[in-house]
């Protein structure tokens, strides 16, 4: 079996000019970078009406198994495209901090790419580069007001405003800076979160165009004065320069996959860390220019499914049609207390055991009132009485079970789901939010733990408790929530697998993103500066002399 960058190497792909042509875009709305890569400027179709139904994909609590979300995602694009449907595909932008870390790229996998992938999952058209360069600007222009005479009395012991680098660094979490000389600064601490943990991040993500962009930047609070007032970028005066420094990086990427659907690629938060899905813009423009549009939220269903449902479908205003949970056989013997090294085995016993953590899912996506689809993402181990034990399994919750075979067919692999998915969009209901705007904070997060993760409460930290009577004051208790939140269980233990009841969820603190326009609480011992493994990937990725890439996976 060939490397997924072997396939994607191999790949003939289409001049990007035909693939916009395809879904009606004019030249004018087209920057190139090149001939594979492009800009979509739409400024002028804002308006337009979202014609497309909306798929979103998650999956059960992701494990080092993998459960191939990406991959199921474009795998179903190019299923849909080979039952003659007009399919369009909106996808995050892949962190270069995973890229040399542990997961690899964010381009799916197998016969079931978005190409050209080296360039995607690299530095693709700068976006990162640009919201990195953004944030720091920032961090610099805060750190030179203090220097200067510190005229708005920012007090540097109460700083939320953090530096970003897109790169896993435990080394950089916590830092000093401004030592050397009295010209070298004001010394105080700081620390470097991953750019995909950025507040510009998940800002570009919700932007509708420029002037939102703009309009959010200048609510973004930086910290505290000595007084506790917030300080916010307004105050500062840099709301312009910042947006300048964005003003390519908010317009939507398209490429395609190795059937040459068309997709849009833009922005990536992280969702155990931020909201954890791609633009407003970008699936936007996939529901305006195509009949069906598939998304992706990251992490499994009670992070990046959530957080899509109730923060990103408001801002968007249009909620899913169906929503696709990606399951494995092999994750799911691991929740059912398999060890890793022996998935290969056939057991029935351990897949019954780790099926409640699909069930919960399920569960907690039918609550939204929008039909569920589960795709079994085949492994080559799997056997045909544990693909039936999921089919089985599922028709208690009303729910079909499709195989895909997207890893190893492409397109071709997915044509059950892709029909399972043209029926099921037939059904959607009257979408059924979780939490109302006016909720108290408090409210709004017993209702995601209890409804979404299956716990029993919350619990606040004496710092959060604190924090909470501030916001209450400062009017922000009514805000959304985006719960930082460890991906590998339902609880914020990430040791805890299958589907644990009566949890309680302890919240350590919170950091207000203003600009965003949500409250993230920290849960557990979740890092917003993931660090790099005992092997990580950089050890293995390699150039040749004519600029072929290898180990990029
Ligand atoms: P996710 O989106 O859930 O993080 P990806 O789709 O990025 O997962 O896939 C992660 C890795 O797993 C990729 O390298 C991909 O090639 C591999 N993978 C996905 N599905 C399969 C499969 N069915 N068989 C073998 N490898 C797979």
């Amino acid at each position: 079996m060939l490397t997924d960058i072997e396939i994607a190497q191999a790949a003939k792909l289409q001049p990007i000019n035909e693939i916009a042509d395809k879904i009606g875009i004019k030249p004018e709305e087209l920057e190139q970078y090149g001939h594979y890569k492009a800009k979509l400027n739409l400024q002028n179709r804002k308006n337009d009406p979202m014609k497309g139904k909306l798929i979103l994909v998650t999956s059960i609590n992701p494990t080092p198994a993998g459960e191939g979300k990406s991959t199921v995602t474009v795998g179903l694009g190019d299923g849909l495209s080979r039952l003659g449907k007009n399919a369009m595909i909106a996808l995050r932008e892949p962190s270069l901090g995973p890229v040399m870390g542990v997961k690899g790229g964010a381009t799916g996998g197998g016969y079931s790419q978005v190409v050209p992938m080296d360039d995607i999952n690299l530095h693709f058209t700068g976006d990162f580069h640009a919201l990195t360069s953004a944030h720091n600007t920032l961090a610099a222009v805060i750190d030179n007001h203090i220097y200067q005479g510190n005229a708005l009395n920012i007090d540097p012991r109460r700083m939320i405003w953090k530096r970003v680098l897109d790169i896993n660094d435990r080394a950089l979490r916590h830092t000093i800076i401004g030592l050397g000389s009295p010209t070298s600064g004001v010394p105080r601490e700081d620390g470097f979160d991953i750019t995909v943990a950025s507040e510009l991040m998940a800002i570009l993500t919700l932007s509708n165009d420029l002037s939102d962009l703009k309009a959010r930047i200048k609510r973004i609070v930086i910290g505290y004065t000595y007084d506790r007032e917030p300080v916010t970028v307004d105050q500062l005066g840099v709301a312009g320069a910042l947006t300048v420094l964005l003003k390519d990086a908010i317009k939507p990427n398209l490429v395609q996959t190795l059937a040459h659907t068309p997709v849009v690629v833009h922005g990536g938060p992280f969702a155990n860390i931020a909201q954890g899905t791609n633009s407003v813009q970008a699936t936007r423009a996939a529901l305006q220019l195509a009949d069906y549009a598939i998304t992706e939220g990251g992490f499994g269903a009670d992070l990046g499914g959530e957080k899509f449902l109730d923060i990103k479908t408001p801002i968007l205003g249009k909620t899913p049609d169906t929503i696709v949970i990606v399951a494995t056989i092999r994750a799911l013997k691991l929740h059912g207390g398999k060890p890793l090294a022996e998935l290969d085995n056939e057991d029935v016993a351990a897949l019954e055991a780790g099926l409640a953590n699909l069930g919960k899912h399920i569960q907690s996506m039918q609550r939204y009132n929008v039909p569920v689809v589960v795709a079994i993402n085949q492994f080559t181990a799997d056997t045909d009485v544990e693909i039936a034990t999921v089919q089985e399994y599922t028709k208690q919750f009303g729910v079909e079970a499709v195989l895909a075979n997207v890893w190893a067919n492409g397109g071709e692999g997915a044509e059950d789901l892709a029909r399972a998915v043209v029926a099921s969009v037939e059904n959607t209901g009257e979408f059924k939010p979780l939490y109302a705007p006016e909720d108290e904070l408090m409210t709004k997060m017993e209702k995601i733990v209890t409804e979404i993760y299956g716990g029993k409460d919350v619990e606040l930290d004496a710092k959060a408790k604190t924090q909470l009577k501030r916001f209450q004051k400062l009017g922000w208790d009514k805000l959304p929530v985006v719960m930082a939140k460890t991906q590998y269980s339902l609880t914020d233990n990430a040791k805890q697998l299958g589907a644990p009841k009566d949890f309680t969820i302890h919240v350590r603190e919170f950091i207000p993103k203003l600009g965003a326009g949500f409250i993230v609480a920290m849960t557990g011992n979740v890092l917003t500066m993931p660090g790099l493994p005992a092997d990580p990937a950089a050890n293995h990725i390699d150039i040749d002399e004519n600029g072929t890439i290898v180990g990029l996976f």
